[in-house]
C-alpha cells in the first residue's frame, strides 16, 4: 500500500506544467502506481481548464481552427521512433511513463557499479541541474549516511527501505532535502529498483517553486 504521496504544491505544479521534465517524470510514474494522486491530477487539470475558460483564453480563432483542420489531409512523413522491446521483468517492473526514456531492458542497460551494493543507470534527461537514475540498492544493505545540497526524489519501484523510522514500499515517494541527513537501509529479499531525481544545488524559496522549470520565466 502506497503511503507516501508528492505534497499538494508538486501535484498543482504538475498538473499546470510548471515542473520541469525530471521531476515531472517523477510524478507521473508515481500518479500511474497511486490512483489516489491520479485522480486529484485529474481534479487539479479539469480545475485548470475551466479557469481558462473562465478568462476566455480557450477561444481558438477560425483561422488557425482551419489551418489544423487543413493539416489533417497532409500526407504522415514523420518516422515512428523505436521503440525498445522490454522483457517480462521490465514491463512488470518499470512504470509506463518512464519506459520511454529507457533505450533496453533492465538486465541490458550499461548499469555504473558503485561498490558492491549499489547500481546506478543514468537517463538521457539533462534539463538544467537535473540528474536523474534509475538505481539498484541490493537487498538488506545500509546506504552510507549522507545529506544533500538541493532535493532527492526517491520512488520506489521494487522491494523497500527504512529511513529514519519511515518505510518506504513500492510506488511511494520520498522527498528528501538539505535538512535531512540520512541512511536508508533497504529491505531483506529483494533489490531495490528506484528511480531517483536530484535538482541543483540551489535550493529556491516557497512551497511552490522548488522544482519550476527552468524555461518558464516568472
Ligand atoms: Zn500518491
Amino acid at each position: 500500500m502506497i503511503t507516501h504521496h508528492p505534497d499538494s504544491g508538486l501535484l498543482l505544479d504538475y498538473a499546470t506544467g510548471a515542473l520541469a521534465e525530471p521531476m515531472a517524470l517523477s510524478v507521473a510514474c508515481h500518479a500511474s502506481l497511486c490512483q489516489t494522486c491520479a485522480e486529484e491530477i485529474q481534479r487539479l487539470e479539469a480545475l485548470g481548464g475551466s479557469l481558462l475558460e473562465a478568462s476566455g483564453r480557450a477561444q481558438v480563432d477560425a483561422t488557425s481552427l482551419n489551418a489544423v483542420l487543413s493539416r489533417l489531409d497532409e500526407p504522415e512523413t514523420v518516422t515512428p521512433p523505436t521503440v525498445p522491446h522490454f522483457d517480462d521483468k521490465s514491463l512488470k517492473i518499470l512504470p509506463a511513463p518512464l519506459r520511454d526514456y529507457l533505450p533496453a531492458s533492465l538486465g541490458d542497460l550499461k548499469w555504473r557499479h558503485i561498490g558492491s551494493k549499489v547500481s546506478q543507470f543514468n537517463l538521457d534527461l539533462h534539463i538544467g541541474s537535473f540528474k536523474v537514475s534509475l538505481m539498484r540498492f541490493k537487498a538488506g544493505q545500509s546506504q552510507p549516511i549522507h545529506t544533500h545540497k538541493g532535493h532527492e526524489a526517491t520512488l520506489v519501484l521494487t522491494g523497500g527501505y527504512t529511513d529514519q523510522g519511515q518505510h518506504f514500499g513500492v510506488g511511494d515517494f520520498d522527498l528528501k532535502d538539505t535538512r535531512h541527513k540520512h541512511q536508508p537501509v533497504v529491505d531483506d529479499g529483494e533489490d531495490c529498483y528506484a528511480l531517483v531525481v536530484m535538482d541543483a544545488p540551489v535550493v529556491l524559496a516557497g512551497p511552490f517553486s522548488r522544482f519550476l522549470n527552468p524555461f518558464i520565466k516568472l
